[in-house]
């Protein structure tokens, strides 16, 4: 069920008549809010936006891949309407990661909201189970990234799934979904995760598995409890562990 009160990105594609996912076209919901989108060499960030009054640019670096200027533009305009007047520099990482500051996490929430809204990924995601398969199609059908997809299932999907994540440089952190016991600890102890993936001899990504649930959780009533696993690793160079509850 849509909460009770829409998002503000999503009243607005409401307001918009938008629809549709290839309708969610982010130059034209800019030009709406009376931003322009212009596409440069930036230095450093992925994108920036400048507003004087009631008009902004937002300039995206034009290098980046399409579904990340996509998110990025997005993002600038969740600054846009929550961040008005204000001083913000955005650091990379547009598709979001956990310990950004609380600006950067509105604006990233925004972006979600704007460019997968729930009206429209509810009635695609339901009677789906969670799956790898499951964050591609969404990726495609609203041309984000597999990462941006895979976050935004944890908010809107109705399983009980974690996701934790393997930067690059080794760093870990982990997503829950909404409907995960929240009593549940995540084990974001990835090596072991590795090592159990390579004990059961893990044929290539997407592949999912059973195991019991309390390889990758701790708390009451997790040894009685079964999961699905499976890793892939993304485009943007992580590793995503994938572990629903059965
Ligand atoms: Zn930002």
């Amino acid at each position: 069920m849509t909460a009770a009160v829409d998002p503000p990105a999503e009243r607005l594609l409401h307001d918009l008549g938008i629809t549709e996912p290839g309708e969610i076209d982010v130059e034209v919901i800019a030009h709406a809010v009376g931003a322009v989108v212009r596409y440069r060499r930036l230095g450093s960030g992925d994108a920036r936006i400048v507003g004087l009054g009631d008009r902004a640019i937002i300039t995206v670096d034009e290098r980046a891949s399409r579904v990340r200027q996509r998110f990025s533009v997005a993002h600038e305009l969740g600054h846009w309407h929550h961040h008005r007047g204000r001083r913000l520099i955005c650091h990379g990482a547009a598709d979001q990661q956990d310990g950004v500051a609380g600006c950067e996490r509105e604006a990233d929430g925004y972006a979600a909201d704007l460019l997968m809204p729930r009206f429209m990924l509810e009635p695609l995601v339901a009677g789906v189970p969670m799956s790898f398969g499951l964050v591609y199609q969404v990726a495609a059908a609203f041309g984000v990234s597999a990462m941006a997809a895979a976050l935004r299932l944890a908010d809107v999907h109705p399983a009980a799934f974690a996701l934790v994540v393997e930067e690059a440089d080794g760093r870990r952190w982990f997503r829950r979904s909404a409907s995960l016991n929240p009593r549940w600890f995540v084990r974001s102890a990835a090596s072991d995760m590795r090592a159990t993936a390579d004990r059961c001899r893990l044929p290539r990504a997407n592949v999912a598995f059973a195991a019991p649930a309390q390889q990758w959780f701790l708390g009451q009533g997790v040894k009685d409890a079964e999961a699905m696993y499976a890793i892939d690793r993304m485009a943007c160079g992580r590793a995503v562990h994938l572990v629903v509850v059965t």
